[in-house]
């Protein structure tokens, strides 16, 4: 799912990364090929008006950040943005005060509304509740069993007409089910209603009608995440007939666009609620805003590494720290343990660079990665006096054997920390601070 638009977004991102800073002809050019990527997903025009004009301005008022370099900032805002247009927070189910809770479920035939009502009485059930599912789609044949069957699966009771006793009444079927519901202490009643392949007027009024009867506390419309935009509409119609008070995505394993997905918060205006995965009872989870919009920018992880390089590099440290290098003033043994800090706060060095994109397949590669060379080199600068970590020079011969020895290395180590640090302190004065490490960014001027 979503992997065109993920490939399309992480090719527009992968652009700005050698770039030093954002132009407005950058910011523009990125937010056009954004909308086309949009555009190519299916999602609702309007959704992708709205969603590249906040992008704009908010990359253009953008602050010039220390920790994120500009292809990483523009990921943090179409994040944030996507988290947005997928509902934000998002939202749990509302129960009534008074048990049975009644979730009524709607949506077209095919839309894996019936499925849903088993998964969710599944995952209600988990939860502690004691859910009752409601048979009050007799339109389709079939589709009393169908949810007999799923019931089964959950362990959960169905109510259903008695067989024999003609197609019978569905509103009156779900007038029924609440007393049963009130009289078997059951707290929470699904009600799976009739859909047709189109919408009309007699499925309309008789949706309108199971609602009068049982006085949900919830209405949601599911809605096929294949079918793009045309259910987007189909949401609408249903949200001015009935009145929908959430909406479940089902279907998200299929290879959809995305548009669906992206356009139904903003167009019906009512949140996300779940998302189905699959066929199983299993297949199904509370939806959230968050994590799909990760997924659609495939980098999960790198939006980690972002909140953590955030996190780990303290404002006061990063101004100190950018100051004495433009100020010219020389990169010390106690910057760079500051560094080594920072970064290891962060979690294991493998984990972090294995959050890099790309880098996931060098897992053996990885594992080499030794933390412990790290933790040696944090152990010998702080084994130095604070002279010495000013000014390295005077470190001689018997300097060497106390610091190794009160380090736990060898003075070969110290040697070659010395070394490292003497080319690396050349190499920092020539790029004078511009070396992209995180905190050490220098302010656009
Ligand atoms: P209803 O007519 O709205 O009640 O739809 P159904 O629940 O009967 O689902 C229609 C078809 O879609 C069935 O074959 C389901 O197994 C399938 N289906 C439902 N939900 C999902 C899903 O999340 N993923 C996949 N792949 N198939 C689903």
């Amino acid at each position: 799912m979503f992997d065109t638009l993920s490939d399309r977004l992480s090719g527009i991102f992968s652009k700005l990364r050698s770039k030093g800073r954002l132009t407005d002809a950058d910011i523009d050019a990125t937010a056009r090929e954004i909308r086309l990527a949009l555009l190519e997903a299916d999602v609702a025009l309007p959704v992708v008006k709205a969603f590249v004009a906040r992008l704009k301005e908010r990359a253009r008022g953008a602050e010039v950040s220390e920790a994120l370099n500009p292809a990483q900032q523009v990921i943090k805002i179409v994040h944030e943005e996507l988290v947005q247009v997928l509902g934000g927070e998002g939202r749990r189910l509302q129960f009534a005060k008074q048990p049975p809770s009644v979730i009524m479920l709607a949506g077209l035939q095919g839309s894996g509304k019936t499925t849903l009502a088993g998964k969710l009485a599944r995952h209600l059930k988990a939860q502690g509740h004691q859910p009752m599912l409601v048979a009050a789609d007799l339109q389709r044949p079939n589709a009393v069993n169908q949810l007999q069957v799923l019931g089964g699966r959950a362990g959960v009771e169905v109510f259903a007409p008695e067989p024999g006793n003609g197609i019978g009444d569905p509103v009156s079927v779900a007038r029924q089910s609440i007393e049963h519901a009130r009289r078997h202490m059951r707290d929470i009643v699904i009600v799976d209603t009739a859909g047709r392949l189109g919408i009309d007027a007699e499925m309309m009024a008789q949706a309108v009608a199971i609602r009068d009867a049982v006085d949900p506390d919830e209405v949601l419309f599911v809605i096929d995440a294949m079918v793009g935009q045309d259910a987007v509409a189909t949401a609408e119609a249903f949200r001015d007939g009935v009145g929908i008070t959430g909406v479940v995505l089902s279907k998200l394993d299929g290879d959809a666009r995305g548009g669906a997905a992206l356009s139904v918060r903003h167009v019906t205006g009512q949140p996300i609620m779940f998302a189905s995965t699959g066929e199983k009872l299993e297949d199904f989870d509370v939806f959230h805003p968050d994590r799909m919009a990760s997924r659609i920018l495939g980098m999960g992880d790198v939006l980690t590494l972002i909140e953590q390089a955030e996190a780990a590099f303290e404002d006061e440290q990063k101004e100190r720290m950018t100051a004495k290098l433009l100020g010219g003033q020389q990169f010390t043994l106690e910057d760079f343990l500051e560094q080594i800090v920072a970064v290891r706060r962060m979690g294991p060095i493998a984990n972090i660079l294995s959050m890099m994109p790309g880098m996931g397949q060098m897992k053996d590669q990885l594992a080499e990665v030794d933390d412990k060379h790290f933790d040696r080199i944090t152990a010998i600068i702080r084994s130095m006096t604070p002279g010495e970590r000013e000014n390295p020079k005077i470190i001689n011969g018997s300097r060497r054997a106390r610091i190794a020895n009160g380090s736990g290395v060898t003075v070969m180590e110290v040697n070659q920390l010395l070394n490292r640090f003497a080319d690396a302190q050349k190499m920092m004065k020539q790029m004078g601070g511009m070396m992209g490490l995180p905190g050490m960014r220098r302010k656009a001027t």
